[in-house]
C-alpha cells in the first residue's frame, strides 16, 4: 500500500480537505453562469450523482451577481474560478464564494493580488493556486525549452510566493497538464517542495472515452504516490458523468466505498454461460442496492470459486448449473439461467 503525502487541513466551506481527511471529489459547471437557474440545476445534478465540491466559472459582473443566488441554492460548497480580473475575484468572495480558485499571475499586479488575499482572509475562506500548462508564462517557456515540469513548478512557485509576500497561506495548489507523465513529474518536484493540499487531475483529458482512462491513470498513479486531496476528472460533455469516473477511481485505490465493488472475469473458452447479460444483470441491481459489498460474477471453476468464495457473495458457473456463494460458504447449486436471480435473491437477505 502507499502512504498519503503529509499536508495542511484547509477547509472549503464546510468540507475539510487534506491533512489524511477522505479524498474529496470536485466537478465544475459547464452553463452559462449568467443563467444562475441553468446553474443551479446542473449542481443539483451534480450533487445527487455524488459530487462533493462545485466550481463555478465567474468571468464577469452579471456572472458575479448570479453566482450569489447559486452560492445560496447550492448544498455542497462552491469555488469561484476567476481568471484575469480580480475584481470578480472580489465580487465572488462578497457575494460567499467558499473559495476562490485564481492564477496571480494573470491578475496583473501584486497590489490586487494583495486585495483578493486580504478579502478571502476577512471572510475566512481559501484560495485555490492553479497553474496549468494552458496558459504558462511566455518567459517560462522560453526558459526551460518548452512545455516541462521545472517550468509549471517554476510558474506555481512564483505565484505561491506572491500569496505568501501578502501573509496569506490557506492554499490549496494546482498544476495541471493534459499529459500524464509531465503531470507526474511536475508533482514529483511540487511534494517535495510544498505542505499545502493539492487538487490533481488530468485537463482536458478528452472525450468520455479517451478522457476515462486518461484520467484513471493520471489520477491513479497520482493517488499511489500519495498525493491528491481532492479530484477532478475533465471530460468534455455533461460534468455529470464525471463523478461516477471519480467515485471508480477512488473506490479502485481503495481509498473510498462507494457502493457495489463487482468482480467479473473476462470470460475465456471455458465459458459455457453469456457472463456479460449475468454480470450486467447482477450490477444493475448492485448499482440500486448501494451496499458497499464485493459480489463476483465468475465463468467457469477456474478462478470463479475463488474469487467467489472471497468476495461477499457470488457466483461460480459450470457446465449447465453453478453455484452461489455467500460470505465464503456455498448457499446454493442452481441451473445456469437461474443463476443471476439466485444471486440477487441471496443478496436481498441482507436489506
Ligand atoms: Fe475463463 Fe473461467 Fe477465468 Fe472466466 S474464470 S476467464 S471462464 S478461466
Amino acid at each position: 500500500m502507499y502512504t498519503r503525502e503529509q499536508t495542511k487541513t484547509i477547509r472549503i466551506g464546510n468540507t475539510p480537505v487534506g491533512g489524511g481527511n477522505p479524498v474529496t471529489i470536485e466537478s465544475m459547471t459547464n452553463t452559462d453562469t449568467r443563467n444562475a437557474a441553468g446553474t443551479i440545476r446542473q449542481i443539483e445534478a451534480l450533487t445527487e450523482a455524488g459530487c462533493e465540491i462545485v466550481r463555478v466559472a465567474v468571468p464577469d459582473a452579471a456572472a458575479a451577481e448570479s453566482f450569489r443566488e447559486i452560492k445560496k441554492a447550492a448544498k455542497i460548497p462552491v469555488i469561484a474560478d476567476i481568471h484575469f480580473d480580480y475584481r470578480m475575484a472580489l465580487a465572488a468572495i462578497e457575494a460567499g464564494a467558499d473559495m476562490i480558485r485564481i492564477n496571480p499571475g494573470n491578475i496583473a499586479g501584486e497590489n490586487r493580488v494583495r486585495q483578493v488575499a486580504d478579502a478571502a482572509k476577512a471572510a475566512g475562506i481559501p484560495i485555490r493556486v492553479g497553474v496549468n500548462g494552458g496558459s504558462l508564462e511566455k518567459e517560462l517557456f522560453e526558459k526551460h525549452g518548452g512545455l516541462t515540469a521545472e517550468a509549471l513548478c517554476e510558474s506555481l512557485a512564483k505565484h505561491v510566493a506572491m500569496l505568501e509576500r501578502c501573509g496569506f497561506t490557506d492554499m490549496l495548489l494546482t498544476i495541471k497538464a493534459s499529459d500524464v507523465p509531465l503531470t507526474l513529474a511536475a508533482h514529483k518536484i511540487l511534494c517535495e517542495k510544498y505542505d499545502y493540499p493539492l487538487h490533481i487531475g488530468i485537463t482536458e483529458a478528452g472525450t468520455p472515452y479517451r478522457g476515462t482512462i486518461k484520467s484513471a491513470v493520471g489520477i491513479g498513479a497520482l493517488l499511489a504516490m500519495g498525493v491528491g486531496d481532492t479530484i477532478r476528472v475533465s471530460l468534455t460533455g455533461d460534468p455529470v458523468a464525471e463523478i461516477r469516473v471519480c467515485k471508480e477511481i477512488l473506490q479502485a485505490m481503495g481509498l473510498r466505498r462507494f457502493g457495489t465493488n463487482i468482480v467479473s472475469c473476462p470470460t475465456c473458452g471455458r465459458c459455457e454461460v453469456d457472463l456479460l447479460e449475468m454480470a450486467e444483470k447482477v450490477e444493475k441491481f448492485c448499482d440500486e442496492l448501494g451496499a458497499e459489498i464485493t459480489v463476483a460474477v465468475m465463468g467457469c471453476v477456474v478462478n470463479g470459486p475463488g474469487e467467489a468464495r472471497e468476495a461477499d457473495f457470488g457466483i461460480a458457473c459450470g457446465k449447465g448449473s453453478g453455484v452461489v456463494f455467500r460470505k465464503g460458504e456455498i448457499v446454493e447449486r442452481l441451473p445456469s439461467e437461474q443463476l443471476a436471480e439466485g444471486l440477487i435473491a441471496v443478496i436481498k437477505q441482507i436489506r
